[in-house]
């Protein structure tokens, strides 16, 4: 996977986030502040025109640049913890042109210890952890079994979907939704929702690719 690969899966998120965008905010609606679609298409768009007006070389620039344009743009908790999540996975590709599944992996496991170390979340307490920990799990356990790339992309984005499924019935116990305490159950969370749309952009572009 090569620097294109990478622009064309931020492309894709670009274009989902835009339609999913009232999705994510009604979902922020229900146990938040409403605005995390808002946040989140606002950000791409930005990440949109940086990736325009600069060189990106490699997939590690493409992941930082994304990176650092969400802290920059994206107020709210998710810009941080995103682009937080976004720069440590650039940082793990380093600068070579090519990556391999293997330490896609790798960069996947560390943006889940970025956004970690940053807003400590544990797995259950209804985050966008709740996607992205079972989801890089997921493809670090098909890369070693040595599964073909289209099946560990299927693995993941459904271990996100599967994650974000999953924080319906949790009581939220980090971030804006904790403040609602017993009566955040019942709804699932706008970021572990929205960690489940960019992991399946992911796949999406795999697959039409290897077409
Ligand atoms: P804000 O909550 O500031 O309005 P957003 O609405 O854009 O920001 O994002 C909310 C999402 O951020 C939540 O649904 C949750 O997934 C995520 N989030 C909030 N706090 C944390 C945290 N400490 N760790 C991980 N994710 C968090
Ligand atoms: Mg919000």
């Amino acid at each position: 996977m090569d620097a294109g690969f990478f622009r064309a899966w931020v492309a894709e998120i670009t274009a989902v986030v835009e339609t999913q965008r009232d999705h994510l905010t009604q979902l922020d609606a229900a146990i938040g502040d409403a605005d995390h679609g808002i946040n989140l298409a606002r950000g791409f768009g930005a990440v949109e025109t940086a990736l325009a007006q600069a060189s990106t070389p490699t997939p590690g620039s493409v992941l930082r640049l994304t990176g650092a344009t969400l802290i920059s743009k994206v107020g709210g908790a998710s810009g941080p913890l995103y682009g937080t999540a976004f720069r440590q996975a650039g940082k793990a590709l380093g600068d070579g042109a090519e990556v391999d599944l293997s330490t896609l992996a790798g960069a996947l496991e560390a943006a889940l210890s970025g956004v970690q170390k940053l807003g400590a979340a544990r797995e259950g307490e209804k985050t966008m952890v709740d996607a992205l920990a079972p989801a890089a799990s997921a493809l670090s356990k098909a890369v070693a079994e040595g599964a073909s790339a289209a099946d560990a992309f299927a693995a993941l984005a459904d271990a996100a979907g599967a994650g974000a499924q999953a924080t319906i019935s949790m009581q939220a116990l980090k971030g804006r939704a904790s403040y609602l305490g017993p009566r955040s159950v019942g709804h699932e969370d706008p970021g572990a929702a929205s960690t489940a749309l960019i992991l399946g952009a992911l796949r999406d572009v795999a697959a039409r690719q290897a077409r």
